[in-house]
């Protein structure tokens, strides 16, 4: 299991992340960022991806056996 938690006092709503890791983050019908908390190990690389290209260093990553 995969943690995520993005600091919202950082996050601008830039969306890189959503690019990188479509199914754990997206953007809501007023561009505000959403994303799930919990994801499938599957998804590891792609959340690596997104915290390596949000330009806020918003999105923290926390790994769970
Ligand atoms: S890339 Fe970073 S700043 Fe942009 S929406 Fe995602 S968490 Fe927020």
């Amino acid at each position: 299991m995969v943690k995520i938690q993005v600091d919202r006092t950082q996050c601008q709503n830039f969306g890189s992340c959503v690019i990188e890791a479509p199914n754990v983050f997206s953007l809501n019908a007023n561009d505000e960022m959403e994303y799930t908390p919990e994801a499938d190990d599957s998804e590891l690389d792609n959340v690596e991806a997104a915290v390596d290209v949000c330009p806020m260093q918003a999105i923290a990553l926390v790994l769970r056996s």
